[in-house]
C-alpha cells in the first residue's frame, strides 16, 4: 500500500502539538543546494561546540553532494574524537513481554498478528534470564514491553526491582532502562521510583499523517499522547528520558529535523535536552506492512547518523543490533556512544537453546548482528574502543552525563575513561576469552598512558589490582 499524505488529517487539537510538519518541510526547502562554504561553516561550527540550529541541520541534510558527504562524516569523526574519545558503553535489551494491544503496521508483536506467539516472563523466568546475562557479563539492561494493560505501571515497576535483585558470582545489573509505552504521570513516578536510569519512548514517525497511516489500533494511534510523553515524564520527576525515530516509516530528512525539534523543546522547557537519541532503522517482521518508498539505505543511513552527531553534539546516540556487523562498524566511527552487545530478542532465548533461525512470529523483527557480547567486545577492542559498562555518574546522582561529557573541561579525563577502565577490568577478569583479555589489557595499558593530566593514575592503578584480587564495583 502507498502512503498518500493528506488522506488523514490530525483534528485533535486539545493539546498543542510542538511538532509542525509544515515548518519542518519549510527548512527543507528553504536551504536546498546549498553551497559548499555553507556547509563548511555548520560543520566548523559544531566543532567549535555550537549547537546546530533547525535551518542549520537542514542545510546538512541537504548537502547531496559526495565530497561535502565525506566532509559531514570527517566532522562527525572529529568531533567525536575531539569530545568523546573511545568510549563505546555496552548493554543488551531484555524483552519481559509481548502482549501488545496496538496494531503497528511494521511491529511483529501487532495485535492483528494472529500467529504471534505471545508470552509473558514470569518472574523465575526474569531469574533465569538475568543471571544468564550477568554470566555474559552484562551490566547494564534495557527492558522492552509491549503495550498491554498487564504491563502497567506498578508491573514494569516491579520487573526492575526483580531484576536489581539478581545477583551471580561477581554479576549483577547495575542500570535498569526502560523501552515501554508512554505512561500518565503517576506511571511515571512509580517506575521512577522503583529506580529506573533512562525511559526510552521512540515517536517512530513524527510526520502526524504518516503516524497515522502506520498506527491502525489501540492507544498508539494517539500521535499527541506519545509526542508529550516525555515532558509528563518530566513533571513527575524524570529527568533522564530517551527519544528515537524508527527510520524507514517516511522521509529521513523530515525524521532528522523532527529529532533535532524536540530535542529544541526540551532544552527550551526543561533546560535539559534528552540523555538519549536512537535511531532504529525498520527491518523484517512478521506481517510487515510499510511503503517501500521510505527505505533508508546504508549510505543514506550512515549519513544520517553522521548529521546527528553534528546537530545534537552532547546528546548520547545507540546503534542498536538491527544493524549486521559491518555496518555497525562503519557508523560506530560517526560518533555513537552506546551499542548493545549479545543481543537476543525472543522472550526466553537467553536460557533456553533453540535449533531454528529466528522465527518471526516469535520476535519483534528480525536483527543483524547475534554476535555474543565476547566477540562484540573483542572486534571493538581490534578496532581501538575502549568498551565501558560504566553506570557511575547515574550511581551517584549525576545525571545527564552526556552533557557533562562534552561542556564539562576534563569530566572525561577525571571520570569517564577510569571508569570505562574499570569496569572493563571487571569484564576481562570476570568473563573473557584469555584472548580478549589479552587485547583488553592492552587497550587498558594505552588508554592509562593517554591519560596525561589526570591527577590519580596511581589511584586508578591500584583499583586496578583491587580489581585483580576479587573487588568489585569500583569507581571515581
Ligand atoms: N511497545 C512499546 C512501544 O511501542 O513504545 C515498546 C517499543 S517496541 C517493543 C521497541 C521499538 O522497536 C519500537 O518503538 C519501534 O521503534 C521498534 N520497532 C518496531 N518494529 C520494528 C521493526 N520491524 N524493525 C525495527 N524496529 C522496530
Ligand atoms: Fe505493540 Fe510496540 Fe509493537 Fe506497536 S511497536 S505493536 S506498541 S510492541
Amino acid at each position: 500500500m502507498q502512503f498518500n499524505p493528506g488522506q488523514y488529517k490530525i483534528r485533535d487539537e486539545r493539546m498543542k502539538p510542538f511538532i509542525d510538519a509544515d515548518e519542518i518541510w519549510q527548512y527543507i526547502a528553504d536551504t536546498s543546494n546549498p553551497d559548499k562554504q555553507q556547509v563548511r561553516d555548520v560543520i566548523a561550527q559544531s566543532l567549535n561546540k555550537e549547537r546546530l540550529s533547525l535551518r542549520d541541520t537542514a542545510i546538512l541534510i541537504n548537502a547531496d553532494d559526495p565530497g561535502l558527504i565525506e566532509e559531514i562524516k570527517q566532522g562527525a569523526r572529529d568531533l567525536k574524537n575531539k569530545v568523546y574519545g573511545n568510549r563505546i558503553v555496552l548493554f543488551a535489551p531484555l524483552y519481559i513481554g509481548n502482549k501488545c494491544t496496538n496494531d503497528c503496521k511494521y511491529c511483529g508483536f501487532r495485535t492483528s498478528n494472529k500467529y504471534a506467539v505471545r508470552r509473558t516472563l514470569t518472574d523465575d523466568d526474569i531469574v533465569h534470564e538475568v543471571e544468564a546475562l550477568e554470566d555474559n557479563g552484562q551490566k547494564r539492561l534495557i527492558l522492552v514491553y509491549g503495550e498491554h494493560p498487564h504491563y502497567d505501571a506498578d508491573y514494569i515497576a516491579h520487573t526492575v526491582k526483580k531484576v536489581y535483585e539478581v545477583k551471580k558470582g561477581n554479576g549483577e545489573i547495575r542500570r535498569v532502562n526502560i523501552n515501554a509505552a508512554p505512561l500518565d504521570i503517576e506511571g511515571f513516578k512509580t517506575v521512577w521510583e522503583a529506580g529506573i536510569g533512562t525511559y526510552q519512548v521512540f515517536q517512530e514517525t513524527y510526520h502526524p499523517e504518516a503516524y497515522k497511516w502506520y498506527h491502525l489500533g489501540g492507544k498508539k494511534t494517539d500521535y499527541n499522547w506519545r509526542l508529550t510523553s516525555l515532558d509528563r515524564a518530566q513533571e513527575a520527576g524524570v529527568d533522564d528520558v530517551g527519544i528515537g525515530a524508527l527510520f524507514g516509516l517516511y522521509d529521513w530528512r523530515f525524521e532528522v529535523l523532527g529529532l533535532v525539534r524536540h530535542t529544541n523543546h526540551f532544552e527550551a522547557c526543561y533546560n535539559i535536552g534528552p540523555h538519549t537519541i536512537s535511531f532504529p532503522r525498520i527491518k523484517d517482521a512478521a506481517d510487515l506492512d510499510i511503503d517501500p518508498k521510505w527505505e533508508v539505505s546504508d549510505d543514506d543511513f550512515a549519513r544520517l547518523v553522521a548529521i546527528l552527531r553534528l546537530a545534537v553534539p552532547y546528546t548520547g546516540l545507540i546503534l542498536t543490533a538491527r544493524e549486521n556487523p559491518d555496518l555497525r562498524k562503519e557508523v560506530m566511527q560517526f560518533g555513537v556512544s552506546q551499542i548493545d552487545g549479545g543481543t537476543k530478542i525472543e522472550l526466553g532465548s537467553y536460557t533456553e537453546t533453540k535449533n531454528e533461525d529466528q522465527n518471526l512470529n516469535k520476535e519483534q523483527f528480525h536483527i543483524g548482528d547475534s554476535r555474543s557480547l565476547n566477540d562484540v567486545i573483542e572486534e571493538l577492542l581490534e578496532d581501538g574502543y575502549l568498551p565501558s559498562f560504566c553506570t557511575a555518574c547515574y550511581r551517584l546522582g549525576r545525571t545527564g552525563e552526556h552533557f557533562m561529557e562534552f561542556s564539562v573541561p576534563g569530566f572525561i579525563k577525571r571520570y569517564c575513561t577510569p571508569n570505562a577502565i574499570l569496569t572493563l577490568a571487571e569484564y576481562l577478569v570476570d568473563y573473557a576469552r584469555p584472548e580478549t583479555a589479552r587485547k583488553g589489557w592492552q587497550v587498558i595499558d594505552r588508554e592509562i598512558k593517554d591519560l596525561n593530566g589526570f591527577n590519580r593514575i596511581d589511584e586508578l592503578r591500584n583499583r586496578i589490582e583491587r580489581i585483580k584480587q576479587g573487588e568489585r564495583d569500583l569507581y571515581f
